[in-house]
């Protein structure tokens, strides 16, 4: 449990009947790689609310700065990076919430894996080869729950194996000795040893077939529904997303462009790049798309074009596009139902979030 740490005023969820609680909110994250004038400013003015029990999908093209936003919320970002503003309001199960950037090196060690796991990209060729699969899952939960007995742990071992659907005689192989997937598993399952609220996953599959993809990602979700964790997805296959995600936000030059429930964005898409994102992607359900890609090369992140940053390659780009930055919020009403928001000139905000 973490020490209390200066309460923050957080905004009541919206009184509907099924009130979304938020577990992590982002707030205006900027972060930035290097300092003063050669600083590449990667992630730019996010907000960003994941709620309780939900999966949330990042999806954007390489370098749009998912990474970066999901390693930055957790204080996990490698130097030359650094947190150049914002906060990341962590509501725990009990407890008043707290700003996770604020908390101190101790703070942070309890927080990590005990509230918030990560499954890195390429996680599963991060297991140590000399270790059996017992000794690396017993470490994490000793780490953190000192003083179980050696049988405890290796039952609590098993049972974590067990909720990936590995067998329990897979406790005494070694890396080597299973297949990806089964490794992927693995480290799905150390992600929630400590049973954490949050689960981010950074491309968590992307080294997998897309069977295995699916199959990891479908026991992923059901697991959610069972344990009621809630998981930050990011990969830059949007298909993906669209099949197991709630909701979905859209990154492009490090700012979020556009956030919708999975449906809503999939069927109805507002923003001209979520719109060729869903079209560079063949998705394995509903209707066909032909598949067109997107233009162009993604931003230099260290000289953004002015005004919208994607109109170098926007087939709708318009006059304001070019000099006006358009505000990430709410379309207008006669555009689309709520629970949504956009940043493009074709649906102008009369409510920009923040
Ligand atoms: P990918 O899907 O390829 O992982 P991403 O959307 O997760 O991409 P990030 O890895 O967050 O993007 O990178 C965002 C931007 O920050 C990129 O333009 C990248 O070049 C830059 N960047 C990342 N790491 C560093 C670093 N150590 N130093 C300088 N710039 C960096
Ligand atoms: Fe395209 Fe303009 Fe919308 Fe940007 S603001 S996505 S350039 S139409």
């Amino acid at each position: 449990m973490i020490e209390s740490i200066g309460a923050v005023r957080t905004e009541p969820a919206a009184g509907s009947p099924r009130r979304r609680e938020p577990v992590l909110e982002i707030r205006n994250l900027n972060v930035d790689y290097g300092l003063g004038d050669d600083a590449v400013h990667a992630v730019r003015e996010v907000h960003l609310t994941l709620h309780r029990g939900e999966v949330l999908g990042l999806a954007g093209e390489s370098g749009s700065g998912k990474s970066t936003l999901a390693y930055g919320a957790t204080r996990l970002l490698p130097p030359p990076g650094v947190i150049a503003g914002g906060q990341v309001i962590y509501h725990p199960r009990d407890g008043a919430p707290f700003d996770v950037l604020a908390l101190t090196p101790k703070q942070l060690r309890a927080f990590r894996w005990a509230e918030t796991s990560i499954v890195f990209q390429g996680a599963m060729n991060s297991l140590n080869p000399v270790h059996k699969i017992s000794v690396q899952l017993t470490d994490v939960i000793r780490a953190h729950t000192p003083g179980l007995t050696r049988a405890a742990l290796t039952a609590r071992a098993a049972e974590l194996l067990g909720l990936v659907g590995i067998a329990k005689d897979r406790l005494d192989a070694y890396p080597h000795q299973l297949s990806g997937g089964m490794r992927q598993r693995v480290m799905i399952a150390m992600a929630l040893a400590l049973e954490p609220q949050v689960v981010i996953m950074d491309e968590p599959t992307t080294a997998l077939d897309v069977v295995m993809q699916r199959q990891i990602l479908r026991q992923l979700v059901q697991l959610r529904e069972r344990l009621g964790f809630s998981v930050l997805f990011i990969t830059h296959d949007l298909s993906l997303l669209v099949e197991f995600s709630d909701r979905i936000a859209i990154m492009y030059g490090g700012r979020i462009v556009e956030e919708a429930p999975a449906a809503a964005l999939y069927r109805d898409s507002l923003h001209p790049y979520s719109h060729g994102l869903l079209n560079s992607f063949p998705a394995l359900r509903g209707e066909k798309r032909e598949l067109s890609g997107i233009p162009g090369s993604p931003p230099d992140l260290r000289a953004m074009p002015r005004g919208c940053s994607f109109h170098p390659r926007c087939p709708k780009a318009f006059a304001p596009c070019a000099t006006h930055l358009p505000p990430l919020g709410p379309p207008p009403a006669a555009d689309r139902a709520g629970n949504r928001t956009v940043a493009c000139w074709l649906h102008p905000t009369a409510a920009p979030v923040g």
